[in-house]
């Protein structure tokens, strides 16, 4: 095997100054004996090894990979392979699993593919019946070709119906694109225990990691095209989150001022109107600091709030109603954004969360047991 891109694993530099085009390399490998010309076809693909998923051409001869190339036009990698993407795929080239295991009385035996698979069916169908989708998860391999995650996906997105599915290319080498050199402030101490053995250093297939390029080359900004892109959603949502509790707070403010004379809604809905107002205020600092594009929220990504409190019984409760239909988007909206705050390991959106979304809970409570005791007199009205 040619391991000069062991020793050297960046390969020759392409220099280039910010505003220019980024230059193109195709790395090549073909194992030993085989030429360019020895090739049958070069098959699309993409490199599995990290999360980067480096294009690539396939090398084939007599229905064997004998090699592999660099996509020049592909825009992650502009034909550069990494010493992986370039060796790795050797490995794959022999059946390791050849015979499947089935737990018998605690220990594992040996089976036939039949029987194993038949038992995964058996044990997902009863799951399935008793505790429905949920009850299954997929954590994979960043091994698998392109094609096996497609079935992947298909079996348990389309199939089984669960979204837990997740693989190591995300977490194993998460940081593969973002060295530590290149995070913005937020995402400064994403040393994450999820990937220990890449957490300073980027792959070596897309280009070389800024903080080693030679001081007077300008490098291109891969904080640009990674941070803020990675943040774009996740800035649509603080936006709608931030507008939303706006809205619940004056639909609050609505709804005590129109229902005075139920003293308990008037100061609950009073106090819970100052809370909204504060939870929007706190996205506020966050919203500054994240420097992400704009983007406009998607068309059906709105509120509408209370605007008129309806009179009598019936009309609080459906104002009580509508209330509750607005706290509750606020509280999923909470839990989403709390997602993405765990994964950037924002500590001021977190605590931001944790306080709004403990309030959020506690409103729905109330609404809830409100409309629970506002039902019987209201719902069946006096013949
Ligand atoms: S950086 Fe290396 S391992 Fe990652 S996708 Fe590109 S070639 Fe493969």
């Amino acid at each position: 095997m040619d391991s000069r891109r062991i020793a050297d694993i960046w390969g020759p530099c392409t220099p280039h100054s910010a505003g220019t085009p980024w230059p193109r390399r195709v790395d090549q490998f073909l194992i030993d004996g085989v030429g360019e010309a020895d090739v049958d076809t070069w098959v699309r693909g993409a490199c599995l090894l990290c999360s980067n998923g480096c294009g690539l051409e396939v090398a084939v001869r007599d229905g064997r990979m004998v090699g592999v190339r660099g996509r020049a036009e592909d825009r992650v990698n502009h034909g550069r392979l990494g010493p992986k993407g370039l060796y790795g795929w050797q490995g794959e080239q022999h059946d390791r699993l050849t015979t499947p295991l089935i737990r018998e009385g605690g220990r594992l035996v040996e089976t036939d593919w039949e029987t194993a698979m038949n038992r995964v069916v058996e044990r997902s169908r009863a799951l399935l019946d008793s505790k429905g989708p949920l009850s299954h998860a997929f954590y994979t391999s960043g091994q698998l070709t392109i094609e096996e995650y497609y079935t992947l996906a298909v079996i348990g997105k389309a199939g089984v119906g669960t979204p837990h599915m997740d693989g190591n290319t995300r977490l194993c080498t998460a940081n593969a694109a973002s060295p530590a050199g290149t995070r913005s402030p937020n995402n400064r101490n994403s040393r994450s225990p999820q990937s220990p053995s890449n957490a300073s250093r980027p792959e070596t297939g897309p280009r070389r990691r800024p903080s080693t390029r030679p001081p007077h080359r300008s490098a291109p900004s891969t904080r640009s095209v990674t941070e803020r892109h990675r943040l774009m959603h996740l800035v649509t949502y603080l936006g709608f989150q931030h507008t939303s509790e706006a809205t619940l707070a004056g639909s609050f403010t609505v709804v005590s001022e129109g229902h005075t004379g139920d003293a308990d809604v008037h100061w609950a809905a009073a106090r819970f109107a100052r809370q909204c107002a504060a939870h929007s205020q706190a996205l506020d600092p966050v919203l500054a600091r994240l420097d992400a594009p704009d983007e406009p929220a998607p068309e059906r990504l709105h509120v509408q709030g209370i605007t008129t409190a309806r009179p009598g019984p019936a009309g609080l409760l459906r104002d009580l109603l509508d209330l509750y239909q607005l706290a509750n988007l606020v509280d999923i909206t909470w839990h989403l954004v709390a997602q993405a705050g765990s994964a950037l390991r924002d500590h001021e959106l977190l605590h931001a969360v944790d306080t709004c979304s403990a309030q959020t809970a506690a409103q729905l409570d109330w609404l809830r047991m409100r409309m629970k005791t506002a039902a019987p007199q209201t719902l069946l009205v006096a013949t």
